[in-house]
């Protein structure tokens, strides 16, 4: 029987409401308890004093690359980044080549995530064949293949009576629809947020409109079918207001929030440090591609109305939208280059930089990284510290400094509007299923 002790940390566990100094006891893989002063001959002993110990983060929305874009990411690299981030569970996107539409490529993902995978990986199936939005995939064969949800991710589903039946299929096998919300034919040829900055830029704008009117539709939806609906990276202050008054009326609509989207607006593809004044100097690395992702980092009022949203509960789970890219998909100009930012060794940093403005409580962001996301997969083994559960664990040094060098990245992902940057906070040991990983 193996034993390992956390020392010491403040144990913070919102599904079990601890926040308190204690030790987490774990044997064989499993939490045992967490209480004060807990010894035992031949444990190994983990000292957390000054640190924070809760249950490993879990991210509803990645996506590992593998299948088919290997050069992005693979499940062995994306699972590692994952654990260096604080996450033990990662819920893999579909929009691999080929696309997660049948049991065959759930069933190969899975296969890998157990030979090379450091972390658990939950794979989310797709909507459409091919996630090409004409013809439903076989939803009750992924499900089978234990998909823990469908998404088009990457794309939104565009045909409203596809959306409408793949609502109604899924509720009847209990999973959530999870749709990237994008009017293409508004946003259609815009490459950032619309607004001053996009002007400044010469760049075509996207307005908010084009997340706001699929969010609309899918709410309409979600209450016509019943279904649950999973809005994928909210990032604009209508998306909030129409999700708040659905949940006010009970329709089954749930949404999520990425770091960047609470930590990051548009005048960052003005360069780092500008000053935000329309008219002021660009900076050097001014139209950095890698700020360029979809949705696009909003205006300052977006961004406000995110965490106010987060604090308020209307929110459900901070998501990565981990989306790793290879240097050639980045390094163009700023309109060819491909959406996405490589998240998961950069998310808890940028969290925390919220929590040390004091925008938010740790305790609420811990909440939406694990019980939160735990709850809408509808698993109550995961997410919390309880007994009996995998001991799936993240150590967290509030106060470290660190600087953001893409080069030490385990994700082969460098693309990220943070590279430099300075952060105070990381994930500085993750145990995963009772086993150190990183
Ligand atoms: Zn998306």
């Amino acid at each position: 029987m193996r034993t390992l002790i956390i020392k010491g940390g403040q144990v913070i566990d919102p599904k079990n409401g601890l926040n308190k100094t204690a030790d987490v006891l774990i044997e064989d893989g499993s939490i045992i308890g967490v209480d004060a002063g807990v010894n035992k001959n031949g444990a190994e002993i983990i000292d957390a004093k000054g640190k924070v110990v809760c249950p490993g983060f879990i991210d509803l929305h990645c996506h590992l690359r593998e299948p088919g874009f290997e050069y992005k990411e693979t499940i062995a690299t994306g699972t590692l980044a994952a654990a260096r981030g604080g996450f033990t569970t990662v819920c893999a996107m579909p929009n691999t080549d080929p696309v997660a539409d049948s049991r065959a490529i759930v069933d190969f993902v899975l296969a890998k995530a157990a030979d090379q995978g450091v972390v658990r990986v939950l794979p989310i199936g797709a909507v459409t064949k091919e996630s090409k939005g004409t013809e439903l995939a076989e939803l009750g064969e992924l499900a089978d293949a234990q998909v823990v949800g469908f998404s088009d991710d990457g794309h939104p589903v565009r045909d409203a009576n596809i959306m409408r039946q793949a609502l109604l299929y899924a509720s009847s096998i209990g999973l959530p629809v999870i749709n990237h919300c994008e009017v293409k034919s508004i946003s259609a040829g815009g490459h950032m947020n619309e607004g001053w900055v996009a002007t400044r830029l010469g760049l075509k704008g996207i307005p908010n409109s084009a997340e706001a009117i699929m969010v609309a539709r899918d709410i309409e939806l979600a209450e016509l079918t019943g279904g649950h609906v999973h809005i994928a990276h909210a990032s604009t202050k209508g998306t909030i207001d129409m999700v708040r008054r659905a949940k006010e009326s009970g329709i089954n609509v749930t949404c999520e929030v990425t770091p960047h989207h609470l930590t990051i607006t548009d005048e960052a593809i003005m360069g780092h440090g500008h000053d935000g004044d329309p008219y002021g100097q660009l900076k050097d690395d001014a139209y950095d591609p890698n700020a360029k992702v979809s949705p696009p980092l909003r205006a300052r009022a977006d961004v406000e109305a995110m965490v106010s949203a987060l604090k308020e509960g209307v929110i459900d789970l901070i998501a990565t939208d981990h989306a790793p890219h290879g240097t050639v998909d980045k390094q163009t100009t700023f309109a060819d280059a491909a959406n996405g930012i490589s998240n998961l060794e950069t998310a808890l940093g940028s969290l925390m930089s919220l929590v040390h403005l004091k925008n938010i409580d740790l305790e609420g962001v811990i909440e939406k990284l694990t019980v939160a996301p735990a709850r809408l997969l509808g698993r109550d083994d995961i997410g919390s510290l309880s007994p009996g559960t995998p001991a799936d664990v993240t150590i967290i040094d509030t106060e470290a400094e660190w600087v953001v060098e893409t080069s030490q990245f385990a994700s082969k992902g460098k693309n990220t509007p943070l590279a430099g940057a300075t952060m105070r906070g990381k994930a500085e040991t993750t145990i995963y299923n009772g086993r150190i990983v990183t």
